[in-house]
């Protein structure tokens, strides 16, 4: 391991320090950057501190990923790139209980939900090394003049921006493909939540990845590493997961450097509860998609729309399941919601908890901040269901990034898909019914990039996701995960070298 390594003891309250920054395969302290605190959701308390790079700090980084990807990392065959990816799955594998308690500490995120979620990425980054070698291009039969054939490419330096909500595993969605596709990467997690990256920069280290093909410069968004990474004229795309609003100033602030982009943003999706459901699995997965990870993905169904018949029925569901969510520390096992990742997202989540009851939406339950003693310094929201809300209310139009579900009546089919259609969104929805052929019908005209049909939030590194309209573009995971980080090399080759003069009178 490297001496200079972040990774100070787990034991102990005392502040964790993350002074240095790691770029071509080195710890660093920033050029102009400065330290700043991590504030532990559950606690309100600083539990960390961390040094954020600045512009000189991309600059130096951008600098070694060049380098590596002129270097030897371009000449390092796929089934290479394969090994060291899957060694590196393995080191994650083993440091999933210190991973877990880490990215807990930074976002509030449940410790057993962190594993689950850091057993998964092993898979992902596994699954990521077998496309490694199989980049492959097309022979094109034109006639025996020519020999034409495509290649794969990788594009170059590929900036990596990661929002708060899934530090970990939004950067394995990209660090994967982008490594196996031959690209070598910047990653920038977001300000509130940049610890994990440094610890996987060590991981990376003792893989053996050469320096420069991984980089990790924690900094801010607009003000600071973010935007210089987006402007650089030396990085070929940029792979970002976050807002929509950012990403529009993403494109203009890349519009110079003509840059290539995936983005994965918001989503405000519809979960379809029809009346010839199986009501209790509907239930099940309804409320756990309106509250999982404390409402902060943007997967999550927090547009509830159950079809007119069973409507009461549900909201009584909801508002009973409710009062069974257990609320706890990240760190206790039997907890089944945490804290909100952090004070402004808190606040957000209030607020619009405000606008829905001024829309004329109708409280069911929760709606608080939770004040009881061990909770009030900590971030902590009742789960919230609104009822007889409409799909024109902010609460239903607008991602809110917390546990608050707005249950929306409709009458029949042609209802449902409207008005799951209304949306600027277009990531994710969801459909419960009995009715094979409505499964085919309905699914068929959802506008979102993924659709589940009697299950949600089924994820696996082999089906693709990403978003229609607003909600991005390109797609991440899949057979085709490699492709926004290849280009296409069209090479045709004359088999007579012979070219006419056109010139000749
Ligand atoms: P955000 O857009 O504010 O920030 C995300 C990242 O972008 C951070 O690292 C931030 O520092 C950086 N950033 C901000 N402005 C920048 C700029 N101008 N230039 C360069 N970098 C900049 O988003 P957030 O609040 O951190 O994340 C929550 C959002 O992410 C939600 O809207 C959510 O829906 C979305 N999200 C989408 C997916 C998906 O797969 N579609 C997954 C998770 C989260």
């Amino acid at each position: 391991m490297n001496p200079a390594s972040p990774t100070p003891s787990l034991s102990g309250n005392t502040l964790r320090r993350y002074e240095h920054l790691y770029i071509n395969g080195e710890w660093v302290k920033p050029v102009d950057g400065e330290m700043i605190e991590s504030i532990d959701p559950a606690t309100g308390k600083p539990w960390a501190v961390v040094a954020m790079g600045g512009a000189k700090d991309i600059d130096r980084a951008v600098e070694a990923a060049r380098a590596a990807f002129n270097g030897p990392w371009r000449r390092t065959p796929g089934h290479e790139r394969a090994a060291l990816l899957r060694r590196f799955a393995e080191l994650v594998r083993a440091a999933i209980p210190e991973l877990a308690h880490l990215e807990s500490r930074d976002n509030g995120a449940l410790v057993s939900d962190m594993r689950a979620s850091l057993n998964a990425q092993v898979n992902y980054y596994h699954w990521f090394a077998s496309l490694a070698d199989k980049s492959q291009g097309t022979t094109i039969p034109i006639d025996d003049s020519v020999h034409a054939f495509t290649t794969r490419p990788p594009v170059g330096v590929v900036g990596m921006i990661i929002p708060w909500n899934g530090p970990t595993m939004i950067t394995c969605m990209k660090l994967g493909p982008a490594l196996a596709a031959g690209c070598t990467v910047v990653i920038k997690p977001a300000e509130q939540t940049p610890v994990t990256a440094l610890e996987l920069a060590r991981i990376a280290h003792e893989a053996g990845f050469p320096p420069g093909v991984i980089n990790v410069v924690p900094g801010f968004g607009q003000a600071g590493a973010g935007a210089r990474l987006v402007a650089h004229p030396d990085v070929n795309k940029v792979s970002f997961t976050g807002e929509g609003r950012t990403a529009m100033q993403m494109l203009r602030d890349g519009a110079d450097t003509m840059k290539r982009f995936t983005f994965e943003l918001g989503g405000k999706a519809p979960h379809i509860l029809f009346a010839d459901a199986d009501f209790d699995n509907a239930i099940n997965a309804a409320t756990s998609a309106a509250w999982r990870l404390t409402g902060q993905s943007c997967a999550l169904g927090s547009r509830v729309l159950v079809e007119r018949p069973i409507y009461d029925r549900a909201i009584e569901a909801f508002r009973a399941r409710a009062k069974m969510v257990r609320i706890g520390m990240p760190e206790d096992e039997t907890a089944r919601m945490g804290p909100q990742a952090h004070e402004e997202q808190l606040r957000k989540t209030l607020s619009y908890i405000d606008i829905a009851h001024r829309d004329g939406a109708e409280l069911v339950t929760g709606g608080k901040r939770i004040e009881t003693p061990g909770f009030s310094e900590g971030y902590f929201v009742e789960p919230t269901v609104f009822a007889n809300a409409n799909n024109q209310m902010r609460v239903a139009r607008e991602e809110i990034f917390g546990p608050v579900a707005a249950l929306i009546p409709f009458d029949g089919e042609e209802e449902a898909i409207a008005i799951a259609n209304d949306t600027t969104y277009g990531l994710t929805a969801g459909l419960w019914t009995r009715d094979v052929g409505r499964a085919h019908r309905v699914s068929n005209r959802i506008e979102a990039g993924t659709v589940w049909v009697n299950t949600y939030l089924y994820m696996h590194a082999s089906t693709p996701y990403g978003g229609f309209k607003a909600s991005g573009w390109g797609r991440e995971n899949g057979i085709a995960a490699l492709d926004p980080y290849l280009e296409t090399r069209t090479t045709i080759i004359s088999t007579t070298g012979q070219f006419p003069n056109r010139y000749a009178s």
